[in-house]
């Protein structure tokens, strides 16, 4: 159901942001006092392109290769892959005669068109388009596709470069505007006739989605009937709603640039956030049942497993060890570990690119990054702990031997 609700809705927004770009250009454009020329040409003209960036995005964008490249395969970099236990499982659940094999395996998706496939570090099956995705951030209404951290970009562009714009166009038109309401609603007041099948009808409270629907409505009411009399085009109620939603806009907007760069700078993107939003309410929930003494249901514990941040990593044993049999560990992470971050400045660099220059247009439309993205870069700290450990496991094997 909220599916289907999410399919009819990514099919209307698309169009009719475009609409709303177009009538926006032309009104500021063309029809109100010529302050400006060339300006929303060049700004709304850069939100269009930069959306239909997004909105063009092929089906396929974002999608892991199938089998994980030869550094991977052949085992000669540090990767992160399932935990023995989990792996032991699945051999366990496939292939009975390789139960014992200790060789790392790396995650893999079965689920509707991935059949299969290899599924890297920070990738996410999406269920709307029905396949894995890379850097997976959200599935997005407004371009009907996913945000992935390869696009991030031309996403962030989008959101940073709407305030601005609707501030700068709209920014003559608000006083006037303003005082065109008000008299809208003195008008409205004072006319027997809207009186009559509004202000008095006690629908009126409910109809327009409660009581500040019933005062807009009223105005808008008020608003129609000054423009059959004046027939000003500048102040005409059309403008007065466009604006109005370029304000939601750019509220809206703001607020999902501001989350987005808080979650990048900290080396999350959204998939993690939910993640451990899911691990903190199955510890609240294992907690609430401790202190009521009750047993705690098992499907909390899967939970709380399932989202835990212990993630694993493979770690090949240093090049002089490796003639001894075994070529390298699995290992965890520690609790305190946090192996994508790498501080906000790295961050932001990995995902969107050095400096400023992303935000340019030109830019913007650009991927921000490579295939690394199924290969995510793991934080030094990190990489040099596990590599100490595989070190002093691998003399201790030897020293057995
Ligand atoms: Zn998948
Ligand atoms: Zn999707």
């Amino acid at each position: 159901m909220a599916g289907t609700a999410v399919w009819l809705l990514q099919q209307l927004i698309p169009p009719l942001l475009l609409t709303y770009f177009y009538f926006g250009w032309k009104i500021t454009t063309f029809e109100t006092p010529q302050i400006y020329r060339t300006l929303p040409t060049l700004l709304v003209g850069s939100i269009t392109i930069v959306y239909l960036r997004l909105y063009f995005l092929s089906s396929t964008q974002s999608t892991p290769p199938y089998d994980p490249p030869p550094a991977i395969r052949n085992r000669k970099i540090i990767f992160q892959c399932l935990s023995p236990s989990e792996a032991k499982a699945l051999r366990l659940a496939n292939d009975a005669a390789n139960q014992y094999d200790e060789e790392p395996m790396v995650e893999r998706c079965h689920r509707d068109r991935c059949g299969g496939r290899w599924k890297p570090a920070r990738t996410r099956h999406c269920s709307m388009c029905q396949r894995c995705r890379g850097g997976w951030d959200h599935h997005c209404p407004f371009f009907a596709n996913c945000l992935t951290a390869q696009y991030m970009r031309s996403f962030l562009a989008l959101l940073l470069y709407t305030p601005p714009t609707v501030l700068l166009l709209s920014l003559p038109l608000y006083k006037p505007l303003c005082n065109r309401a008000i008299a809208a609603y003195a008008f409205s007041r004072s006319s027997d006739e809207i009186r009559q099948y509004w202000w008095d009808w006690s629908y009126s409270w409910v109809i327009a989605g409660g009581p500040i629907g019933r005062y807009a409505g009223g105005m808008i009411l008020g608003w129609r009937e000054l423009d059959k009399m004046d027939n000003d085009k500048t102040l005409r109620l059309g403008v007065g709603l466009m604006i109005g939603f370029g304000v939601l806009l750019a509220l809206v907007t703001t607020g999902l640039a501001f989350s987005t760069i808080t979650l990048l700078v900290r080396g999350n993107l959204t998939i993690d956030k939910g993640r451990s939003t899911a691990h903190n309410q199955a510890l609240h929930a294992i907690y609430k049942s401790k202190m009521s003494g009750r047993s705690i249901p098992p499907e909390l514990e899967m939970n709380l497993k399932r989202f835990s941040d212990t993630r694993h990593f493979y770690v090949p044993f240093p090049e002089s060890f490796q003639n001894n049999g075994k070529e390298g560990i699995v290992l965890p992470i520690l609790d305190h570990e946090r192996p994508y971050d790498h501080g906000w400045k790295k961050n932001l660099e990995i995902v969107l690119g050095k400096g400023w220059a992303w935000l340019l247009p030109w830019n913007a439309m650009q991927r921000g990054m490579g295939d690394e993205m199924f290969s995510w870069p793991i934080e030094e700290g990190v990489k040099n702990r596990l590599m100490e450990e595989a070190e002093r496991i691998a003399l201790e094997i030897q020293g057995d031997s």
